[in-house]
């Protein structure tokens, strides 16, 4: 297996919701597109440009706005420079110009063609985009959405890696060379980014605190809101009023019910389509939030600490994602709330000051946990089961924190590579209803939205 050599920085991106294999990943595919194509000299002038989803993009597409998305990102956005009421102008259909290169032609969310659910490409999430001259196809590129955001390309080069000092491809590897090297767990990550982005570690820091204040910002606005969620379900916010509620007089859960806010508050603004950060995806962009925000706002834990833990909580992911899957689409739910849940629950244990064995016991536990679940939105919309879900999935990994937090090293039984390794054997084994087609699970058992 070779080494992990992702940044923390394409872990955590800041960008639209609701679903960061529907949004952001086919927004880079359309940016990605533009570029590409402005140095061509085709012979014949294309008279359209034609987008073909497939796979859960072609299930789930419309309710998660992957119209809209990749259109902006053909249009030349990228999600870390657009604006939310751009996007949602978007819906209208009203026709925008396609600037590229020679190419000027006119683009929709008419363009874009739901195409078959099961295929046979590479990754289930797949976007073609062509330009076209009637009939022809003049230039085409195939896209592959990769889950959190991540996406790839046929035939794309291999991109010239960074060599990172410290070479692991799971939790073992990194353990035996933490003990050799006598160094904590954030230092190796530290030393390992600094290699991979070629940034100072101060950079490193300044860079994490900007996605810090990105996860409690899109906390605070989700507490502030009210109303109900764009989308056929009219399903109302709830984050506002369960951490009003938790100033209650007689509210002895204030802690938990500020928890379960935070977790709503997150994942509602993701639900919105509003900015959030992808931790490890969108879907999934209130646990690691709530759990930030708590620590930083109601146990007082110092930023410094915070990041370290973060550092941390990246390398979970990194495992995860490279052992398994972190998208709903290859492995159900599992993936996503359950790989965030153990990345908070890392998260929570490092900052509190454990050392690194309850870390892995705390993600281990979340993570196993989650076994088995599946990803089945209910319309195809980033809202039920996923809000409540990620409310769950930080409270379970505060609550996994606490039970690791009293472990005895000697009487550890799981590992946090044998947890991932089940999990990527179950997704294997699921059916493709139960992997965000909405197919199967509650997208079919509640049908009246
Ligand atoms: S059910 Fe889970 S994996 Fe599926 S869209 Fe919702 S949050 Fe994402």
């Amino acid at each position: 297996m070779p080494a992990i050599t992702t940044s923390v920085f394409e872990l955590f991106k800041i960008g639209p919701g609701p679903s960061s294999s529907h949004t952001i990943g086919p927004m880079k595919a359309g940016y990605n597109f533009n570029k590409t194509v402005a140095d061509l000299e085709p012979a014949e002038q294309p008279d359209n440009i034609e987008v073909r989803l497939y796979g859960s993009l072609s299930a789930t597409g419309k309710g998660h706005g992957t119209d809209r998305a990749v259109v902006a990102g053909l249009l030349g956005f990228r999600p870390d420079n657009v604006e939310c009421d751009f996007l949602d102008s978007l819906a209208d259909g009203k026709p925008q110009q396609f600037e590229s290169g020679k190419i000027s032609l006119p683009l929709s969310i008419k363009n874009v063609v739901y195409a078959e659910v099961e295929n046979d490409f590479p990754y289930a999430n797949t976007l073609l985009i062509r330009l076209r001259k009637g009939a022809e196809i003049l230039f085409e590129q195939e896209y592959y959405s990769i889950g959190g955001g991540f996406i790839r390309w046929k035939d794309q080069l291999p991109e010239i890696q960074r060599t990172p000092p410290y070479k692991y491809s799971n939790m073992d590897e990194l353990k035996s060379i933490l003990a050799e090297e006598g160094i904590r767990m954030h230092q190796a990550i530290l030393a390992n980014e600094t290699a991979i982005s070629g940034i100072s570690e101060d950079e490193v820091y300044e860079k994490l605190d900007v996605i810090l204040d990105a996860m409690k910002q899109a906390v605070r606005n989700g507490l502030a809101a009210e109303g109900a969620l764009p989308g056929p379900i009219g399903l109302h916010r709830k984050a506002k009023r369960l951490f009003d509620n938790s100033s209650q007089p007689n509210a002895s859960d204030s802690f938990l019910i500020r928890l379960n806010a935070y977790g709503f508050a997150a994942s509602e603004e993701n639900a919105a389509g509003h900015i959030v950060v992808t931790a490890p995806t969108s879907g999934s962009a209130g646990v690691i939030p709530a759990a930030v925000y708590a620590l930083e706002e109601d146990l007082g834990i110092t930023r410094e600490k915070i990041r370290e833990g973060m550092l941390v909580c990246a390398a979970l992911g990194f495992i995860a994602k490279h052992n398994a899957s972190i998208a709903g689409a290859e492995v159900g739910c599992q993936g996503e709330i359950g790989v965030a849940s153990a990345m908070a629950a890392g998260l929570i244990a490092y900052a509190n000051g454990h050392r690194f064995w309850r870390t892995e016991n705390a993600a281990e536990s979340a993570l196993e946990h989650h076994l088995g679940i599946t990803c089945d939105p209910v319309g195809g919309y980033v809202q039920i089961p996923c809000i409540e879900r990620n409310a769950m999935g930080v409270v379970r990994a505060y609550n996994s924190y606490l039970i690791a937090s009293v472990e005895n090293e000697k009487f550890h039984k799981v590992s946090f590579d044998e947890v991932v390794k089940a999990m990527a054997e179950t997704g294997k084994d699921m059916n493709s209803k139960y992997k965000e087609t909405s197919l199967g699970g509650l997208a079919v058992s509640v049908p009246n939205c």
